[in-house]
């Protein structure tokens, strides 16, 4: 396994002088490096994907799927030496790293399979108007840490498939895999399609800044976002912004509180919490209330939680330093604010490790109830009336989610068109799929991804007006 991954550009290996230092969360050693790219290796990169636009973009999607298919094996064959060095450097347990590996397999081959529609819009007996979907040109993909490979997978997918080329960052906490996916990339793709760089801090707004895009592809918070569209407002580059979210989830009186609590305690910890989908604030029916606390409070305490290589463990470590003093702070404000917080089992001295954690109903103005935690923290809320807890669930500046959780899927489902969020679960969570739009309302994002709503974003429409006769 190469803990030194390099970066690929125009189908081949390039490395910087500078290393970045890539940290294990679970024991803060220092296991690997990644290049630290500039602007130098940025204009490089640029040059190649815009040389390469135009052969990629005369290929047809037969074509292109047959390649992502092609990337889609090679990421099985090496599932084993991905997911190792996925483990290494984010922290999540061994076994659940191999499904994001399999599970962005899956992502490519489904992106593969749709396909754009030519529509005809107007028929008359003197002419007809087709709509194309043309692609933009070079697309400039930034990767969050949360799910670096599987989102990795999608801003790729998303961007050759439409025929555009692309230049990907992962993010400096989490470059090692995705590197390793290029490197295993360069027999695959015609040279300059695919190339993946990293960098620190300074790469990504050299990134949006740079001219050579014609689009932005951000996963990340709801803060860099703003900034990005800023930066993006100055050429008009296309954005497509997947931001954070602070996901409410409903659970009626009606529920069976042993079959759901396990879904319920998953929807929120799973990643130690750091999903943006994740269940962020979980509203319970008062008459149920105590029941689905003290249930989800015994699953804590008995899951195990540490270092991700050890068979067995099933919750990691908070993924990087300044994400562990940020949950650690505000689960300390909660306690020093006098709430009540009923902690899991007890975690390695060693690591950015925090016990799962839940708070007992807060007020809804604590901070661990408006902010997007992106931890293994989840607030508990009392509710009693089914009209004030969507109002509660709605009284936020996010939207990207949600659940509710009843036997009545009739009533569930009135609930679900209350929220406003882009997508609503009703008695599952995390569900997805690559023909489903996923964005988010309000300040959770612009535009989606997945579906065919989500390549669009990676097309210019044009629309051609063909005389019947010349
Ligand atoms: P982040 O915004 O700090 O960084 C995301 C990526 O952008 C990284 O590659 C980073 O290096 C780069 N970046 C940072 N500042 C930049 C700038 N000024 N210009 C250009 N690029 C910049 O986010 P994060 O901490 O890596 O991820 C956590 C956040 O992502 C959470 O808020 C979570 O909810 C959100 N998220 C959203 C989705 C979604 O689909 N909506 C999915 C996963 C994560």
């Amino acid at each position: 396994m190469s803990l030194a991954p390099q970066m690929t550009i125009g189908a081949e290996p390039l490395t910087t002088e500078r290393l970045l230092e890539v940290i294990n969360p679970a024991t803060t050693e220092v296991i690997g490096h990644a290049p630290d790219a500039g602007q130098l290796e940025l204009d490089h990169a640029v040059a190649c994907a815009r040389k390469a636009f135009p052969i990629w973009k005369a290929t047809s999607h037969a074509q292109r799927r047959e390649r992502l298919n092609a990337f889609a094996k090679r990421m099985v064959e090496h599932v084993d030496e991905l997911a190792a060095l996925f483990t290494l450097e984010h922290g999540r347990p061994l076994a659940m790293a191999k499904e994001e590996i399999l599970g962005a397999a899956f992502w490519i081959r489904g992106i593969g399979q749709l396909e754009i529609p030519t529509e005809i819009v107007e028929e008359t007996e003197t002419r007809r108007v087709e709509v194309h979907h043309e692609p933009l040109g070079v697309v400039c993909a930034l990767v969050p840490w949360n799910f670096p490979v599987l989102l990795a997978a999608w801003k790729i997918s998303h961007a050759l498939i439409t025929g555009n080329t692309i230049v990907l960052k992962p993010s400096p906490f989490t470059p090692l895999t995705t590197l390793r996916l290029g490197e295993l990339t360069h027999d695959i793709f015609p040279a300059g399609v695919l190339n993946i760089i990293s960098g620190g801090d300074h790469l990504g707004p050299l990134m949006t800044a740079h001219k050579g895009f014609a689009k932005i592809s951000f996963t990340g918070s709801t803060a860099t976002g703003r900034r990005i569209m800023e930066t993006a407002a100055k050429d008009l580059k296309r954005i497509t912004l997947e931001l954070g979210g602070n996901d409410a989830a409903i659970v009626l009186p009606d529920v069976d509180v042993d079959a759901i609590a396990m879904k319920l305690f998953m929807g929120a910890f799973f990643n130690s919490g750091q999903v943006c989908v994740a269940c962020k604030r979980l509203y319970i029916h008062e008459d149920i209330y105590d029941r689905v606390r003290d249930k989800l409070h015994e699953l804590a305490l008995t899951m195990p939680i540490g270092d991700g290589m050890q068979p067995g463990t099933l919750f990691g470590p908070i993924q990087n330093l300044p994400q562990y003093r940020r949950v650690l702070q505000m689960r300390d404000e909660a306690r020093a604010a006098g709430l009540v917080l009923l902690e899991g089992a007890a975690v390695p001295e060693q690591g950015y490790f925090m016990p799962l954690t839940l708070v007992d109903n807060p007020p809804d103005d604590a901070r661990v109830v408006t902010e997007e935690a992106f931890g293994p923290l989840l607030p508990l809320l009392r509710f009693s009336d089914i009209d004030d807890v969507i109002a509660r669930a709605n009284n936020s500046e996010y939207g990207l989610a949600g659940a509710v959780w009843s036997n009545d899927v009739d009533q569930a489902l009135a609930i679900a068109k209350r929220l406003e969020t882009g997508t609503v679960w009703i008695n599952q969570n995390l569900e997805s799929s690559p023909a489903v739009p996923l964005g988010g309302h309000k300040q959770s994002g612009i535009g989606v991804e997945n579906g065919v709503a989500g390549l669009m974003e990676f097309t210019q429409a044009k629309s051609i007006f063909v005389p019947k006769s010349a």
